[in-house]
């Protein structure tokens, strides 16, 4: 029988459901249980692509081209899965199946009502995902915080499954806030009371309240959320300031929630395997060197925005044994004052992520010359490749004004064009190249030394491309494209061979980086960034 547990928040947004979920995912995981996770995300967009990376943070993307919310990024990271498009519900979603059906014909002569058919919609597809995964555990994250309008149908559907699934195979797990007052330096347990009596008033009584407080709570703090919320004291864990998310699964293990878990659910299981876990954290919090690197972007002010950047980053700096310390510049600040680009030489690498129109550009490709010129490490995702590719054709190619059609329509020498595909898409909503492709590398270069094999697959989010036209002079130059995609018409990556590190990918390595498995392209940037730091020839990664 497949188990659910559900988890809910309070008293504000951001109290790291996403994160105590993944760690509750890993806590089954380590003791041999298969678990897989949803993530639900009760606003009316249909998916999370055409969502402002400022407002929501990152756009995730998935093997098979869903673009979902960050928090599925969390999820792969915690339990190295590979989960689909599925494991994202939105508001938007459900609606739309359900009027489609509506206009089918399929509920003829039937007043379609938020009672059964949404809720009937919202379980069908939680269970169609523990089907098709396989999983003994589905963990369910129901966004937002309990109280706001638009996530009750969600609690209503997942209050049904409990009377439906039966109660020894669900749970339900509340996180809430409990802040500590300055003043009086106390904790305060009220707000997650009335969280809590909010969630009851829906019909939903939590089996396991996680307090989520600047530090471990005392056990007066504890016996009170007990009572008040109606659990015994050991079903209240507390999930307190570490000083990584990857810690967070060790301190709720260690206060005895997977075993809670384990028994309530009937399983008999020990931790088998919190090891690989341990020496990634050791690995991360206890680093023999650092490296600093400049990240030029366009989102710069919400570390959100990337996210699954910033922790492939830091796992490759854990399997270097080096801390990663970014700092986020603002694209458009380079260009306003052209003087700061020289500061560019104390940092030891620049990085160029991706993004969308020709807001900052000029200052990321400002950044992407001075890497080049100053043979300082360079890694250029997406956007940063096709930037890295309009700063080669106009300075050392000498095409004038050389540009992406994004950027601007009428460049004489558009050397990042639309993809033919993308000429009549009129839809914005998931109409991008998505998901995995094949990419295949040449051997003897950089990406086929960092990725040891000849076909690899990563996550692809673009409309524009290397434009055919200009491969010629873009080769004779020196530039070496040595990834392409399987029919051979698409550059995936570059890279400048007399270069230090000079390397750029249309895909995104990152979605599919790993703490203990690090994608190998940003692997490749962290451990060169740290060999010249440290005066060591051009590192070789055969
Ligand atoms: N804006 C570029 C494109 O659409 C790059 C996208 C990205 O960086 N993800 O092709």
């Amino acid at each position: 029988m497949v188990k659910y547990i559900f988890v809910t928040g309070g008293v504000l947004s951001s109290v790291g459901k996403g994160i105590l979920t993944s760690s509750i995912g890993k806590m089954l995981q380590v003791r041999g249980l298969k678990p897989t996770v949803i993530k639900i995300d009760p606003y009316v967009n249909v998916d999370a692509g055409t969502m402002n990376p400022y407002m929501h943070g990152e756009v995730y993307v998935t093997d098979d081209g869903g673009e979902t919310d960050l928090d599925l990024g969390w999820y792969e990271r915690f339990l190295d899965l590979s989960l689909t498009r599925e494991n994202n519900v939105t508001t938007g979603l459900v609606y739309k199946t359900i009027i489609e059906k509506e206009r089918r014909g399929d509920f003829l002569g039937r007043c379609v009502q938020i009672v059964p058919h949404v809720t009937n919609e919202i379980k069908h597809r939680i269970r169609n995902v523990a089907k098709t995964s396989n999983a003994d555990v589905v963990l369910t994250e129901v966004g937002g915080t309990v109280g706001d309008i638009e996530g009750l149908p969600f609690l209503e559907a997942i209050r049904q499954m409990r009377l439906e699934e039966g109660f020894e195979n669900t749970l339900y797990v509340h996180v809430a806030l409990v802040p500590i007052l300055d003043v009086t330096n106390e904790m305060k347990t009220k707000p997650l009371q009335h969280s809590v009596n909010e969630l009851r008033r829906i019909g939903i009584q939590p089996d396991i309240i996680v307090a989520r407080s600047p530090k471990m709570i005392d056990s007066e703090t504890l016996r009170k959320i007990a009572l008040f919320g109606t659990i015994p004291e050991n079903a209240v864990f507390c999930s307190y300031n570490v000083e990584t998310v990857y810690q967070v699964p060790l301190i709720l293990d260690k206060q005895g929630m997977g075993d809670f878990i384990c028994k309530r659910f009937g399983y008999n299981c020990n931790v088998q395997d919190f090891q690989e876990w341990q020496q990634f954290l050791t690995a991360l919090l206890k680093p023999e060197h650092e490296v600093n690197i400049a990240l030029i972007g366009k989102y710069a002010g919400l570390t959100d925005s990337y996210v699954s950047m910033n922790e492939a980053l830091r796992h490759s700096g854990a399997a270097c044994k080096t801390r990663v310390c970014i700092t986020y510049l603002e694209a458009e600040k380079l260009e306003r004052n052209p003087e700061c680009i020289k500061d560019l030489a104390n940092f030891d690498g620049i990085f160029v992520p991706y993004g969308f129109g020709p807001r900052g550009t000029e200052g990321k490709m400002a950044a992407i010359k001075f890497a080049r010129e100053n043979d300082i490490p360079f890694l250029g995702i997406c956007y940063g490749f096709q930037l890295a590719v309009i700063e080669f054709a106009r300075n050392v190619c000498g095409l004038k004004d050389a540009n992406s059609m994004e950027i601007n329509p009428d460049s004489p020498h558009p050397v990042i064009a639309l993809m033919p595909e993308q000429r009549d898409v009129k839809d914005k909503g998931a109409t991008m190249r998505l998901g995995a492709h094949k990419v295949i590398l040449e051997p003897g270069t950089m990406a086929y030394s960092l990725y040891k094999c000849r076909e690899i697959y990563e996550r692809h989010r673009h409309r524009y491309e290397v434009n055919l036209d200009y491969l010629q002079i873009l080769k004779e130059k020196g530039l070496c494209f040595s990834g392409r995609s399987a029919d051979g018409r698409r550059m995936e990556t570059l890279e400048l061979p007399k270069n230090y590190f000079f390397f750029a990918s249309q895909f995104h390595g990152e979605f599919k980086s790993r703490p203990s498995k690090p994608s190998p392209e940003y692997y490749g940037f962290v451990s060169a960034c740290l060999s010249r730091k440290l005066g060591k020839p051009k590192p070789i990664f055969d």
